[in-house]
């Protein structure tokens, strides 16, 4: 499921392959895939114009149309955004296509349909609209705020961390990775977080996201001293000689060892 870290590559592919070129055609293959927008109303307002800026909010994409207006992009499970310059090479699950002037093409495609494509006055509309919190690569999101916004929550420190009010685009494999990293249990109370935590987390969630990005980037495997590659019940920690377990929380798998997890809890690590 596209997070953070693939939506932001979505928004490099848009910026590289389609800022600045004008629009020839939108042809919509699967009217399903819309929101809030008829297939003739996207080829009007795009028709003619020119993409001008992308931005990323969380796992929400938005691209500035010379109309004054934003396409805004969802990618549910299976989104993705495809450039090419040669027709057959339209993905197999390409809903949206965008022909250029140039000869390009931009793709969106989307293989199971719970992605969006819409229009959108502002990303400021649908943020509020949606109540999603600061995107957490924000350079304005800085250590007070996310403590601030965590600590003032309720549940566990997973169950606060996935939800997109409290920060928008951490989803459950980064938010597992990040977990793992601060050597904190996820279903630890918000409330038994020792203060010291926060940095810790903070630095975790920032670092996991942007190192993400760079192997994304490379098109690179994750490293060995990752979760990200184990998430598997009874495989070894990379980190220590515990073992990791499977758990669900707030309905979703979740991964995390059971022997250097145990941060905020008597006896557990340091
Ligand atoms: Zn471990």
């Amino acid at each position: 499921m596209p997070e953070l870290p693939e939506v932001e590559i979505c928004r490099r592919t848009l910026e590289r392959h389609a800022l600045g070129q004008t629009i020839e055609q939108v042809s919509v293959l699967d009217e399903r895939i819309l929101e809030a927008v008829s297939a003739s109303q996207l080829r009007n307002a795009l028709a003619g114009r020119q993409l001008r800026l992308a931005r990323r909010h969380g796992k929400h994409l938005f691209a500035l149309h010379s109309g004054d207006g934003w396409l805004h992009l969802h990618f549910g499970m299976t989104g993705d955004l495809v450039a090419y310059d040669e027709a057959a090479q339209q993905p197999r699950f390409a809903r949206v296509v965008i022909d250029f002037y140039s000869g390009r093409h931009l793709a969106y495609e989307d293989a199971r349909l719970f992605g969006r494509v819409a229009l959108a006055s502002s990303p400021e509309a649908v943020i509020s609209e949606r109540k999603l919190g600061p995107d957490p690569l924000d350079p304005a999101f800085d250590l007070a705020a996310f403590t601030t916004r965590v600590s003032g929550r309720r549940g566990t420190l997973k169950t606060a961390l996935m939800a997109q009010e409290v920060i928008a685009g951490l989803g459950n494999l980064y938010v597992d990775e990040i977990v793992f990293r601060t050597s904190t249990h996820p279903n630890e109370p918000i409330e038994n977080l020792p203060s010291r935590l926060y940095r810790r987390l903070y630095a975790a969630m920032k670092n996991t996201l942007l190192e993400a990005i760079d192997l994304l980037e490379q098109d690179a495997e994750y490293p060995g001293h990752y979760l990200l590659p184990r998430r598997e019940e009874g495989a070894r920690c990379p980190r220590c000689p515990g073992t990791i377990r499977k758990i669900t929380v707030g309905g979703r798998s979740t991964y995390f060892c059971d022997r250097h997890q145990t941060l905020g809890r008597p006896g557990g690590a340091r």
